[in-house]
C-alpha cells in the first residue's frame, strides 16, 4: 500500500467527494419538470445519486489503497467484502451507459474488436469500455481481481475469461449447480465447499488474513439489508403503490453493487422510512392509479422513462417485477451460524439459478398478493435464460388466471434493438384488452 495514495484516497474521501455532491447540486437547480401523471418524486432519489456518485467517484482513488475486484450481480460478494476489495459491478456500470443511451456505442468497439453482436449487451457494453477506456463514470480503475458466478447465466464466465485473458489477472468462478427440481445435499455441500476454498486466494490477492468474526458481521449486515429491502417491495402492496418499478430499478443498485456495506444498510432504512410515509399518508407514485402491472425480466435501461411516462398517462402502475424481487427473494437463507451452507442455499436457487416452474409459481403468487391486473414481459435479446420460456409462462399464466399479457421485443442496454413502432402497437393493444378486461 503507498502512503501517497492512501492519503490522496483519504483527502477524495473527506474533501473531493463531498465538493462534488455540491457541484452535482448545483447543476441540479432546474430539476426535469414532473409530468401530471405522477405523484410527488421520492426525496430518496437525490440520496442515491449521491451514493452511486460518491462509489464512482471514490473509486478512481483506490489503486495503491485497495484491491479491486469486478463482480457479477449474482456472485457472493459478502466473501469478498471480509478482505475489503473495492467492488466494481460492470452490470450496474452497464446499465448506466444504456440509460444515458449510449449502448450501441460502446457495443460497437467491442463488435469490431470481433465480439458478436449476439453476445449480451451488459458483456459488449463491458468490453467496449475495457477496449477504449470509455466511461460516464469518468473512470474505473482496473480490476485486480475478478469474481463471477454462473447463477445468473453461462455468459458471465467467458466474458470474465476474456477480460482475465486480456489483463492476465485472477479469476475465481463459483460454480451454482442448476436447480432442476430442488436443490440437493450435494449441490449445497459442492458450492459451500467451494466458497471455503476460495479463502487462500483471496488471502493471496488481497494480502488480508480472512477473520472470520468480521466475515459473519458483514453476512449480517448483508442480510439485514435484503430484508429491508424486501420490505420495501412488499409496502408495494399498498394501493396506490408509494412507487413504481421504475423507480425501484433504479433503487436496486446499492442492493446488487453495494450489498453487505453499512451504505447500502443506511441507505435501505432511510428509503424504508420515507416509503412508510407515503404508505401512511396515501401518497400514490402515479397520480391516479386505476391498473397495477406485473414486469418480468431486466429493465429496458434507455426507455424507462418514456415506459414510465406512457403507463403513468394511463393510469397504470407497475406494482411489482421478478428483476428487483431476486436479490429479496432467497436471501432469507442466510444464517450467520451456518454461513457457508446458507450462502449455498441462498445463491444457488436464485430465479435466473431456478426452474421454469418455480417461476411461474413466484410469478403467479406475485399477481395474487400484489393485485396485479396485467403482464408486461421484457424478452431481451441479451439475457437468454431470463427471455426463454416467457411465451409459455405467458401462455400458462394467462389461461390460469385470466390476466392480460404482452411481450415486449427489445434489449436492455443495445437501443439499437429497439422497434418504436412494434413496441407501440403491442402496448396500445395491451392497454386497450386491459381497460376492457377490468370494465367489461
Ligand atoms: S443480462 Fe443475462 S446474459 Fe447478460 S450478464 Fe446478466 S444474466 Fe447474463
Amino acid at each position: 500500500m503507498s502512503i501517497r495514495a492512501e492519503l490522496k484516497y483519504k483527502i477524495m474521501k473527506d474533501y473531493g467527494a463531498p465538493a462534488l455532491m455540491v457541484l452535482q447540486d448545483f447543476k441540479r437547480r432546474k430539476p426535469r419538470p414532473i409530468p401530471e401523471a405522477f405523484g410527488p418524486p421520492l426525496e430518496s432519489n437525490k440520496r442515491l445519486k449521491e451514493i452511486l456518485s460518491r462509489h464512482y467517484f471514490l473509486s478512481r482513488y483506490t489503486p495503491g489503497v485497495k484491491k479491486v475486484a469486478w463482480v457479477t450481480s449474482g456472485a457472493p460478494v459478502e466473501l469478498l467484502r471480509a478482505f475489503d476489495f473495492y467492488t466494481i459491478y460492470p452490470e450496474n456500470h452497464s446499465a448506466l451507459v444504456g440509460a444515458k443511451k449510449q449502448g450501441a456505442d460502446y457495443c460497437g468497439i467491442a463488435e469490431g474488436s470481433g465480439f458478436s453482436q449476439d453476445l449480451c449487451s451488459y458483456a459488449r457494453i463491458d468490453l467496449g469500455h475495457m477496449l477504449s477506456g470509455k466511461t460516464p463514470a469518468g473512470k474505473l480503475p482496473k480490476p485486480d481481481l475478478l469474481f463471477c458466478s454462473n447463477n445468473i447465466c453461462q455468459t458471465v464466465l467467458y466474458w470474465y475469461k476474456a477480460i482475465a485473458h486480456e489483463l492476465n489477472i485472477p479469476l475465481i468462478h463459483f460454480d451454482a449447480p442448476f436447480v432442476t427440481t430442488e436443490q440437493t445435499e450435494a449441490d449445497i455441500n459442492y458450492m459451500a465447499q467451494q466458497l471455503q476454498d476460495m479463502i487462500p486466494i483471496l488471502e493471496r490477492v488481497s494480502g488480508r488474513i480472512f477473520y472470520l468474526n468480521i466475515f459473519e458481521d458483514i453476512l449480517k449486515r448483508s442480510m439485514e439489508t435484503s430484508k429491508t429491502w424486501g420490505a420495501i417491495l412488499d409496502a408495494m402492496k399498498a394501493q396506490p403503490a408509494p412507487m413504481t418499478i421504475f423507480d425501484a430499478f433504479g433503487h436496486l443498485a446499492p442492493i446488487v453493487s453495494l450489498r453487505g456495506l453499512p451504505v447500502a444498510q443506511d441507505y435501505y432504512h432511510f428509503l424504508m422510512d420515507e416509503i412508510d410515509t407515503r404508505v401512511t399518508q396515501g401518497i400514490g407514485a402515479i397520480s391516479d392509479e386505476r391498473y397495477r402491472l406485473i414486469w418480468d425480466n431486466i429493465a429496458i435501461w434507455y426507455k424507462v422513462r418514456f415506459l414510465a411516462t406512457f403507463f403513468a398517462e394511463r393510469k397504470m402502475n407497475f406494482v411489482t417485477a421478478t428483476y428487483t424481487n431476486a436479490w429479496a427473494e432467497t436471501t432469507g437463507y442466510l444464517d450467520v451460524k451456518n454461513p457457508w451452507t446458507s450462502m449455498a442455499k441462498t445463491y444457488g436457487q436464485i430465479i435466473l439459478n431456478n426452474n421454469l416452474k418455480h417461476r411461474l409459481d413466484l410469478m403467479k403468487k406475485m399477481i395474487k398478493t400484489y393485485s396485479v391486473d396485467g403482464m408486461v414481459m421484457h424478452s431481451t435479446r441479451s439475457c437468454k435464460p431470463y427471455s426463454v420460456g416467457q411465451f409459455d409462462l405467458r401462455k400458462t399464466i394467462t389461461a390460469d388466471l385470466d390476466l392480460p399479457a404482452v411481450i415486449l421485443d427489445a434489449d436492455i442496454a443495445d437501443e439499437r434493438v429497439w422497434s418504436e413502432q412494434q413496441i407501440h402497437t403491442r402496448l396500445e393493444a395491451f392497454c386497450e384488452t386491459l381497460e376492457g378486461s377490468k370494465h367489461g
